[in-house]
């Protein structure tokens, strides 16, 4: 093989869920007969409005005399125009705001976008100092810990907890006694709706946390993955937040076409032209056919509609279920704490003092035929050697009702003789 360079050694690792991932694919390989059940997936369910939404959208483009404009011709790397003006003008009408249509980025899925700006302002500057990716509540989203060429440059903080012993449930703040911003913080980052939590910020703590970047000029990435309009996987009432050094980021990944790689940023014009050259530099801009049907199911406010219509209850009727079944059958008697599910398509479970690593757990229920994600893999950039971080099982809401009540029964007495008998 060829020898690589150091960044070519670093980003052809492996990181946090996707290393993880490989053992869970390794087991179901090795065990076929074996019927597992699997709440490790992050890929959202194909649901059939959603799927007819994106057959709709593509026979009308087949049909459409600009098909051959989309397909077989380069673009701007700003993005297919008629979707940079379909979101201007649904986002200037929703939320009463005044963009212009060249404060809105496409890119090839939300991950590239982070790439792009992780680098852009995060990294050695040409004057050797290193500015630092930040990500103001550990845990988030695990793909954060591949994105810095400078990985030294990412880090996380721990936040605090506001915990109810008595419902079991607990929610991450941010810590803003220790959050520190300066000139050498390069960007900001977080998920809002968090995946892998479905923690959401309120909007004071994301005012906060802009407020005391502002004076530094450093952009803050607000990771709406999950957010209003679409998806709009919130289970409490949000809407984006916007104005100078927000970077409102979005993605169609989980509205229906994760294949099709749509992401869009959304913020200041000046930060907005140094991400689309530097995406012109990697890839020179997203597939035009995404783009297209993208375009049509925003402007006809077909994708707003479904999504709160189809995609939000799905999920928040799953969510509710994994709530209720662990309910009626963890004992009381136990410190299991499920985070607020404010979002997303996840629970996180925390078990205090938890006798065992995360990963034993994991390996544990694996034996009783239930898969999750182990939650360390959720920290990247924090270094601090904290056990909550070892504490923690992220579930995925993408099962089946029958699926997710029975591996929440085959958890719990696990759970019980672990801490039982250790
Ligand atoms: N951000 C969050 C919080 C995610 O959960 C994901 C995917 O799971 C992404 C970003 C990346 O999504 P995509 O690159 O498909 O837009």
């Amino acid at each position: 093989p060829p020898t690589l360079s150091q960044i070519g050694n670093q980003m052809s690792a492996l990181t946090g869920v996707r290393a993880i991932m490989k053992d869970i694919i390794e087991t179901l390989r090795a065990n076929p007969d074996e019927s597992f059940i699997n709440l490790s997936a992050g890929n959202p369910v194909i649901l059939p409005e959603v799927e007819q939404l994106w057959r709709d959208c593509t026979t009308q483009l087949l049909a459409s005399p600009d098909y051959g404009e989309v397909v077989c011709r380069y673009g701007t790397s700003q993005g297919y125009q008629p979707l940079v003006d379909a979101i201007q003008k649904d986002f200037n009408q929703r939320y009463g705001l005044n963009l212009t249509d060249r404060q809105i980025l496409i890119t090839p899925g939300s991950q590239a976008l982070y790439f792009l700006a992780a680098n852009a302002f995060g990294g050695a500057t040409e004057t050797g100092r290193l500015k630092k990716i930040v990500l103001p509540l550990s845990p988030d989203y695990t793909g954060y810990g591949g994105i810095c060429l400078t990985p030294e440059a990412l880090k996380a903080y721990q936040p605090t907890l506001e915990i109810d012993e008595t419902a079991h449930r607990f929610k991450y703040r941010p810590d803003f006694e220790q959050l520190h911003f300066d000139e050498t913080t390069g960007c900001i980052i977080f998920s809002r709706p968090c995946n892998p939590t479905g923690n959401v910020l309120s909007k004071a703590e994301v005012k906060q946390i802009a407020d005391l970047a502002a004076p530094f000029n450093i952009p803050v990435l607000i990771d709406s993955a999950y957010g209003p309009p679409y998806p709009s996987l919130n289970y409490t009432d949000i809407a984006p937040i916007l104005g100078n050094n927000i970077v409102h980021c979005m993605s169609l990944s989980k509205a229906g076409l994760p294949g099709e790689r749509v992401g869009i940023a959304i913020g200041d014009e000046r930060i907005i032209q140094i991400l689309e050259a530097f995406q012109t530099n990697v890839c020179i801009h997203s597939g035009r056919y995404g783009q297209a049907i993208a375009a049509q199911a925003i402007q006809s406010g077909a994708l707003a509609e479904i999504s709160v219509q189809v995609i939000r209850p799905y999920y928040q009727a799953k969510l509710a279920l994994l709530q209720s079944t662990l309910d009626q059958h963890m004992p009381s008697t136990l410190p299991w704490f499920l985070h607020l599910g404010e979002g997303a398509i996840f629970a996180w479970l925390w078990l205090k003092e938890l006798p065992i690593s995360d990963w034993q757990l994991y390996q544990q229920l694996k034996r009783v035929g239930v898969i999750v994600v182990p939650g360390h893999s959720f920290f990247p950039g924090l270094s601090q050697d904290w056990p909550h971080k070892h504490q923690c099982l992220r579930i995925s809401l993408t099962a089946t009702d029958e699926e997710i009540t029975i591996a929440m029964q085959r958890l719990v007495p696990v759970i019980e003789e672990v801490y039982r008998s250790n």
